[in-house]
């Protein structure tokens, strides 16, 4: 890739560009990516990661919202292997770009609008074989957490329900220019098989319910949506707080609401 004789970056776009060669090809390697893959990657900037896949797999698709962005990816992208797309990617409806194969996403995730782009991502999880996500640390722990945990949370529960979560690398500021403020993390998120949405309709409220008050035991806390006696037909201690809790838990109890209804 020919590089920019001048990295400008919009805050407001969460813009941070990988530049440390070594760690490109890192992060790419963790991918396992195979020659007849189809990559989707969100927010390819300048395309560092982009080019060097886009050399070894069959299809490349980048969303990319700022024009100026998209503009330069164009205009380097020699042998016509990226398929460039402008767009909003919280907006983008990922169906348009479905081919056989299931796609591989990737994304140095802009990071102010990391979490409700995952939930959008998500929407669509049989689309993909899987995500690797770049997010700051400090999400890629709470993502990846397991409960007994401070830093296991709603978006843990939010997360683990519908994907299988690992951390899998973590990169320091120096790799990027400008340098973020904090550390990052390559998180691999697989969607599970049997992903049910209506289980989410009724999931996503008593996460919010419980860790909204998560120093209350949950006898209390989700008293609105239940009775002691149906925490503890789920096998689960009433007096247990929302970080006691496993993710199993509380699909167990999104499933009593579902039948309530
Ligand atoms: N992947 C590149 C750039 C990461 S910076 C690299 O690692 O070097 C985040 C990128 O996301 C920027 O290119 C930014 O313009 C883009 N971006 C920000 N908001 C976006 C949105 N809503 N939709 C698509 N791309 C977005």
């Amino acid at each position: 890739m020919k590089k920019p004789s001048q990295i400008r970056a919009k805050k407001h776009l969460s813009q941070n560009f990988l530049t440390d060669e070594n760690v490109i090809n890192k992060i790419i390697r963790s991918f396992n990516l195979e020659e007849d893959d189809h990559v989707i990657e969100v927010g390819p900037g300048y395309g560092s990661m982009t080019f060097p896949i886009a050399e070894m797999v069959d299809s490349v698709d980048v969303i990319e919202v700022d024009k100026n962005l998209v503009e330069y990816l164009n205009e380097h992208d020699q042998n016509q292997l990226v398929n460039v797309i402008q767009a909003d990617a919280l907006e983008f409806d990922f169906a348009t770009l479905k081919k056989k194969r299931k796609i591989r996403l990737i994304g140095n995730l802009p990071y102010h609008i990391s979490t409700p782009l995952l939930f959008h991502l998500l929407g669509f999880s049989e689309l993909f074989q899987d995500f690797h996500v770049m997010v700051q640390k400090e999400v890629a722990d709470r993502m990846v957490s397991i409960h007994n945990n401070k830093t296991y949370g709603r978006l843990s529960v939010a997360i683990q329900s519908r994907c299988d979560a690992n951390k899998i690398l973590d990169i320091k500021p120096g790799a990027f220019q400008p340098r973020p403020q904090v550390l990052s993390s390559i998180v691999k998120l697989v969607p599970k098989a049997l992903l049910r949405t209506e289980l989410h309709t009724q999931l996503d409220p008593i996460i919010k319910m419980a860790f909204n008050q998560r120093r209350k035991k949950i006898r209390n806390s989700l008293k609105k949506l239940f009775d002691s006696e149906e925490i503890l037909n789920c096998g689960i201690d009433p007096n247990a707080r929302a970080e006691n809790l496993s993710v199993d838990d509380y699909i167990k109890l999104s499933e009593i609401n579902r039948q309530a209804e």
